[in-house]
């Protein structure tokens, strides 16, 4: 999470593509009644044909080819995958996680015409488009999921009711490492997308773990992703995303319980902790958060397919850039 506020010339460019966008559903909806003008295509009307598609992409797709799972007993159906190269063979494997899932929606947000998204719907396509991307530039992929449940083979004592139950939580980010390790992956990217206690909590925010003997590896991974991210995002006229920063893991902590506190990093990429934590990722990896989903213009963007393969597109880039010299 994060207090960067939108300055005030960025608030009055977005009003400007929000009232755009708003003026441009109506004239939709018009033009759907009946009307004849010919609608402007914001990024706004890309919210339902992408939550569509994404329905429609929820098996393992990702890129054609099915995939193979890495340990069907130890993860559920469709999750812990991994998918070949689609062009050449660079003999490197990516891990990417697509955050939350089955029991566990993460953040709920809104976008500007209202429809409430979550953080598992967003993330899942993000990755799956990546993955494609990655596997045509030469790269063995290996996803955390590849459809909307979660990434643990669950069992009765994960769930509280229809949530997970606190231990259940912490199988379920801890099978990501296990899944990234098992994958012998050389990088590690985990999409999230974040929320704010207010609609003005705004922009990009990429976090790495610090005490890591690849930490410094983990910040250039963590860099390159997030200067990518925020570039494509900025290349795109009237996306006017915040740039919140590289930030460490022990600043970005939602911990649920003392001990997670106590802990002080992402499970995901944090170290070993003593009867709390034994699996650690052992590679450099990156958090991304891309946009704010209480934003209701960020949430919007996240939700279309347009915000999506931008994000997508720039972490492929990005990733194969720390792992790839220039010039190989
Ligand atoms: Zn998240």
């Amino acid at each position: 999470m994060t207090t960067r506020r939108l300055t005030r010339r960025q608030r009055l460019a977005r009003t400007a593509a929000v009232a755009a966008a708003l003026l441009a559903s109506v004239v939709v909806a018009v033009s759907l009644l009946g009307g004849t003008s010919a609608p402007l295509i914001p990024p706004t009307q890309h919210v339902s044909a992408s939550l569509a598609a994404h329905r429609a992409s929820a098996s393992p797709g990702a890129g054609a080819g099915a995939g193979t799972a890495l340990d069907a007993a130890m993860f559920a159906d469709g999750s812990c995958v991994a998918f070949a190269p689609t062009s050449g063979n660079r003999h490197l494997t990516v891990f990417l996680d697509a955050g939350h899932g089955g029991p566990d929606p993460g953040g709920q947000g809104v976008t500007l015409r209202g429809t409430t998204i979550d953080e598992a719907q967003l993330t899942l396509p993000v990755v799956l488009d990546a993955t494609a991307l990655l596997r045509a530039q030469g790269f063995r992929v290996v996803d955390s999921r590849t459809t909307a449940s979660s990434v643990v083979r669950l069992r009765a004592s994960d769930l509280a009711g229809s949530v997970f139950s606190l231990s259940g939580l912490h199988r379920d980010v801890a099978a990501r490492a296990v899944c990234a390790n098992l994958a012998g992956a050389k990088a590690l990217v985990s999409v999230h997308f974040n929320v704010g206690a207010s609609a003005a909590n705004a922009g990009t925010q990429t976090t790495y773990d610090a005490v890591r003997p690849f930490a410094a590896a983990s910040l250039a991974l963590a860099t390159a992703v997030h200067t990518a991210v925020v570039a494509a995002l900025r290349a795109v006229p009237s996306w006017h995303v915040p740039d919140d920063g590289v930030v460490t893991d022990n600043q970005v902590g939602n911990s649920l319980t003392a001990q997670g506190a106590a802990y002080g990093h992402l499970l995901l990429l944090g170290p070993a902790s003593a009867g709390f934590f034994a699996t650690p990722s052992t590679m450099p990896g990156t958090l991304t958060e891309p946009l704010f989903l209480t934003d209701p213009f960020e949430g919007t963007v996240a939700a279309g397919a347009q915000g999506q393969h931008v994000i997508a597109a720039a972490i492929a880039r990005a990733v194969t850039a720390f792992l790839v010299p220039a010039g190989h």
